[in-house]
């Protein structure tokens, strides 16, 4: 490490993006600050060449002047990490932006930060070693209880080698910056450790071994679930035109999938829709634990009125903190809605920079940035052996809903599935608009050879499902050209058993409180009414008689969907359904 930090001067601004000739040895992603006008502007080295580097300010850059002080830093931009994540609301660059609010009316003036954890709260601390025992980076030495869970207190993740316990706190009250534990390393030298860390927010933190996600992370949407599941530690994406319901869905998911730690990154499509978050996230009741959802979520807010270069490093803040609760053996799941936001920030700064644009002017290393980004998620076994998973899902918005643009493409060539809603399904209210016949999971045929018996069988159903639902969709388009005139009464049935699979599965009511969220065995369940409905051969005599006894039975079917599984009425409703279908058997 150097001495003395690198020094420089501003010989050039354009925009936020500004020229320092510096001397001293800097490196890549380093944190600067510019001395102007009695302030301090935080800012990150983006590219060096010769004694020259270019510097991408987080914040306005008015009256900047030839000349000012550049500050070069050392560390790399980094995410403080530590008991009190949970519940807090970030900006970009960690600002907790309800600290914000109170000091500064939700806009924070320019060159203040403040410190993303509380110092004064003290935490109640559980050792888990002694002197004397080994330690490595990552591993445990003890919890406090946040929330509802057992947040870790581990070695640092800087910590190089074998290390030695010194000294161990007992159990008792302490803030993230007093001293729990002495720690030697291996050159005999004695590390002070608290509860607090940190950590470069653009490189993945992981230790321990990966290992191949083969569980699936049960949302509550049949639709997911079904026919297109995500495995835990897996990724997915949710392209879709605007309104078309993207941000409903992934608030369903927050609340309902089996996690139990949830990051949002909000890259704000409008500047009123964080301000909605912030007044409305924290009210959202938590199904899982019947507390607060916010009590085990964390939140990075962006407007698009933010600088560029805090809204790019949005998502990264997010991916360390979901990193970070995944190292000690947690299921995480990051959101981000929406990763076009993000998308946009590194084409801004791409231009900036003079760089050679690629597709739509988005820089040519739009993809291995997404893919860079996904490639975060994972299922891993710890140090401790404990396993923890970070599952990623990003929405998308293209413009205009179409899917042929740089940004749904990077992003479809690496996730492991596609929910892509459209226009036409949100229109038709067919909600949660995730349009079956193009979306795709790559993790369904994988579940339909791993997983228990109960996931196999599902898996077999709904792949009939499917595949009647394009034979139904086939003939439906059909049928709009020629009339149901010129429609076999066969074709019809199946045209009807795909219509029935769409409404009483696919579609599910987010304002429903039973139907809301639907669990596995609940899945299940309805899966296997659906299968003996699909493998029914029917006696309908007329087209008349086969609507009329579908539309009947698809009423009683989503009856039975919002009657809690507690009524005593849930056995009779699923009986009577099974009695009706028995009564029009050929
Ligand atoms: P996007 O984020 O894609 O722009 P939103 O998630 O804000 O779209 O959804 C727009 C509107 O669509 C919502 O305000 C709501 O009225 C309707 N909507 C979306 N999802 C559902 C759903 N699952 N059930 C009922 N209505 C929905
Ligand atoms: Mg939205």
């Amino acid at each position: 490490m150097a001495l003395e930090k690198a020094t420089g001067k501003i010989v050039a601004a354009q925009g936020n993006l500004m020229t320092v000739e510096f001397t001293g040895i800097i490196r890549q992603n380093e944190l600067v600050y510019v001395k102007t006008g009695g302030q301090s502007l935080k800012g990150e080295v983006i590219e060096i060449n010769g004694n020259l580097a270019k510097v991408q300010v987080f914040e306005p850059t008015r009256g900047v002047r030839y000349g000012d002080l550049v500050e070069f830093d050392e560390e790399l931009l980094s995410v403080e990490l530590g008991p009190g994540l949970l519940k807090s609301i970030y900006d970009g660059l960690q600002n907790p932006l309800e600290d914000v609010a109170k000091e500064a009316g939700y806009f924070l003036p320019r060159g203040m930060y403040l410190t993303p954890l509380d110092r004064e709260k003290k935490w109640s601390f559980t050792p888990m070693v002694k002197a004397g025992d080994p330690v490595e980076r990552a591993s445990y030495i003890g919890w406090v209880p946040e929330g509802v869970i057992e947040h870790k207190i581990m070695v640092p993740f800087r910590f190089q080698g074998k290390g030695t316990i010194v000294e161990i706190k007992d159990a008792g009250e302490y803030t993230i910056d007093d001293e729990i534990a002495k720690i030697k390393d291996e050159n005999g030298n004695v590390q002070s450790i608290t509860m607090a860390q940190k950590w470069p927010s653009k490189f993945p933190l992981r230790f321990g071994k990966r290992r191949y996600p083969d569980q699936p992370i049960i949302t509550g949407s049949r639709i997911i679930d079904g026919p297109f599941p995500v495995a835990k530690g897996g990724t997915f994406c949710t392209p879709g035109p605007f309104g078309a319901g993207k941000t409903v869905l992934q608030h369903q998911i927050s609340k309902n999938a089996e996690a139990q730690v949830v990051i949002v990154v909000a890259c704000g499509e409008r500047a009123g829709e964080v301000v909605e978050i912030l007044r409305e996230f924290p009210l959202l009741d938590d199904p899982q634990t019947g507390k607060k959802l916010i009590d085990r979520t964390c939140i990075i807010c962006n407007t698009s009125s933010m600088p560029v270069a805090a809204r790019e490093s949005s998502v990264y803040v997010g991916t360390t903190i979901g990193e970070y609760y995944r190292q000690m053996g947690l299921d995480t799941l990051l959101l981000a809605d929406s990763t076009s936001r993000w998308a946009q920030a590194l084409r801004e700064m791409s231009g900036r920079l003079e760089e050679i644009p690629g597709e739509e002017a988005f820089p040519a290393y739009l993809s291995s940035r997404i893919a860079e980004f996904y490639e975060r998620a994972g299922l891993i076994e710890n140090v401790m052996g404990d396993t923890g998973s970070l599952t990623m899902g990003g929405a998308v918005s293209p413009a205009g809903g179409n899917f042929e643009e740089p940004v749904t493409q990077s992003t479809l060539a690496v996730v492991g599935c596609f929910l892509g809603l459209s226009r036409s399904r949100s229109d038709a209210r067919r909600f949660p608009a995730i349009d079956p016949l193009i979306s795709w999971s790559k993790y369904f045929d994988r579940f339909g050879e791993t997983g228990d018996d109960d996931l196999k069988k599902k898996v077999k159903i709904i792949h009939k499902a499917q595949t009647v639902l394009k034979e139904s969709d086939e003939i439906g388009k059909k049928m709009s050209v020629v009339g149901e005139e010129g429609i076999s009464l066969e074709d019809i049935v199946v045209f009807l058993k795909g219509e029935f699979y769409d409404s009483v599965f696919l579609q599910q009511n987010a304002f429903d409180k039973v139907d809301t969220t639907c669990d596995v065995n609940r899945q299940l369940e309805l899966a296997e009414v659906v299968g003996t409905v699909i493998d029914t051969k029917f006696k309908f005599n007329t087209r008349d008689d086969a609507r009329k006894f579908f539309v009947d039975l698809s009423n009683q079917v989503i009856q039975w969907n919002y009657t809690a599984k507690g009524d005593p009425d849930y056995k009779v409703q699923k009986n009577a359904i099974l009695e009706q279908v028995r009564g029009e058997k050929e």
